[in-house]
């Protein structure tokens, strides 16, 4: 992602502390006093500028979405829509997913959203990638039993290698798509990137693994 200098970025998000959470680690394992209710969590990691998370809390009052991005230049973007919308059931993190144990305790999150992970082409960067084992053993730390992880990207070379990573990990693959938008699948809600790259002709890549008892 390009990112744009934005100095005044710090400032804004210190400024709604009630919608990007300040020091996350204060709710380990107490994200649903921060919710007011028991309902389940669902988390997408690189949110970006937020349309995904956004919408998908205005269309499921009964979800609890946190959506976590690293780059504060990007989250004040998601920041803007949750202003606009003052959704009770979203928050956001400025965090890096590396930090996702000392933030959720185990069986707090029952969905990982992953949209248009950052490919991280070079061999030498596979360390990075959020479907590389180190990631997917970090999500089974904060995920319900059965826990879902549900992932879509444009980039063919990057969801051929996390199938073979899920795989290895021993996760059972429940829906795969090689071009979502023609296919049967209902209710999809579009991305930034995923909009951009599929009005540029891109087949979207898309699947749902779920991790084992
Ligand atoms: N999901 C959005 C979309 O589909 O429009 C953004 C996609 S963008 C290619 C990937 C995003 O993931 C970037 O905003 C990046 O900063 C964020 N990201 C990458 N690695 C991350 C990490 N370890 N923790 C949190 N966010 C991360």
């Amino acid at each position: 992602m390009r990112l744009r200098n934005k100095p005044w970025a710090k400032e804004k998000i210190a400024a709604y502390p009630q919608y990007i959470i300040p020091q996350p680690e204060q709710y380990k394992g107490r994200w649903h006093e921060l919710f007011s209710n028991g309902h389940p969590i669902h988390i997408e990691i690189g949110t970006g500028k937020g349309r995904f998370i956004t919408e998908m809390a205005k269309m499921n009052p009964h979800i609890n979405y946190i959506g976590i991005e690293l780059y504060e230049s990007v989250i004040v973007c998601a920041l803007d829509k949750l202003i606009e919308n003052d959704l009770p059931n979203l928050r956001l993190l400025n965090v890096n997913a590396k930090d996702l144990t000392n933030i959720f305790a185990k069986g707090e999150v029952k969905r990982i959203y992953l949209n248009f992970s950052d490919p991280w082409p070079k061999k030498r960067h596979e360390k990075r990638r959020l479907t590389y084992r180190t990631f997917l053993e970090l999500y089974e730390n904060i995920l319900v039993d059965e826990g879902e992880i549900h992932f879509k990207t444009d980039n063919r070379g990057l969801f051929e290698y996390s199938l073979v990573s899920f795989s290895q990990y021993g996760l059972v693959l429940q829906y795969v798509s090689l071009d979502l938008h023609r296919s049967d699948f209902e209710g999809n809600v579009m991305t930034e990137y995923e909009q951009k790259f599929s009005e540029k002709g891109n087949p979207i890549y898309r699947c749902e693994v779920k991790y084992r008892k």
